[in-house]
């Protein structure tokens, strides 16, 4: 079995044992390595790995903070797999655009007002009201606003999922708006939209959410549709 591996599977171990849990440190290199049957050195490369995976952080210096410790930030490693994904084309834009309209009006459908955090929803919409927001400002904000919806689903997966999506559908909605000729408008009426999803959301409307939700993103990518293929 690769080094990587055994400390991999101890890693996942302790921590379905419970014996290890997000913030805890890990035991000393020396220790670890011995008990794994490892070099140091080899346990080394494999925490680098859980950290690039953000499944550990590495403090430096000396104090509470200081040494390996167990971290839950694995949202960054799954966007970066998504748009590698992308980059290497074995995922295409319309992929990620039927995945996000699927998770979306699900997230729609499953939504509980008091789980939603809409005060912040409110906040991003403001931000995109400014008429001298560049367009990929916008669809950045407009990305960041679908996410902050979907997280009132309740459902913990489905969040990181849509936050890993986060920069892959600013990116594709960026590139389709090429195509749009009249940006103002384009503007005006997602606002419109995006506050009517919102309403719904917090009147616990959320069927009609994902309806209004499914119009919203399946609109806006039949008006992209590149020239060549409509
Ligand atoms: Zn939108």
């Amino acid at each position: 079995m690769k080094a990587h591996v055994v400390v991999m599977r101890w890693f996942t171990d302790e921590l379905t044992a419970g014996r290890l849990r997000v913030g805890d440190q890990l035991p000393g290199e020396r220790a670890l390595a011995e008990q794994l049957g490892i070099s140091r050195n080899t346990l080394r490369e494999a925490l680098r790995v859980l950290e690039v995976l953000g499944a550990v952080e590495t403090g430096t210096g000396s104090g509470p903070r200081a040494g390996t410790r167990v971290a839950a930030s694995t949202g960054a490693a799954i966007s970066t797999v998504f748009r590698l994904q992308l980059a290497t084309r074995q995922t295409t834009p319309e992929d990620v655009f039927r995945v996000r309209l699927a998770l979306e009006t699900h997230a729609a459908a499953q939504s509980d007002p008091a789980r939603g955090d809409w005060e912040a929803a409110e906040a991003i919409l403001e931000q995109m009201d400014d008429p001298q927001l560049a367009v990929d400002e916008f669809l950045r904000l407009d990305a960041a606003f679908h996410v902050c919806c979907s997280r009132a689903a309740g459902n913990a997966l489905l969040s990181v999922l849509m936050e890993a999506l986060r920069l892959v559908i600013a990116d594709h909605t960026l590139e389709r708006a090429a195509a749009l000729s009249d940006w103002p408008s384009t503007v005006a009426r997602l606002q419109t939209q995006h506050r009517e999803i919102l309403d719904d959301l917090r009147a616990g409307r959320g069927g009609d959410a994902a309806a209004r939700l499914e119009r919203h993103i399946a609109g806006y990518h039949g008006l992209t549709e590149p020239a060549a293929t409509r």
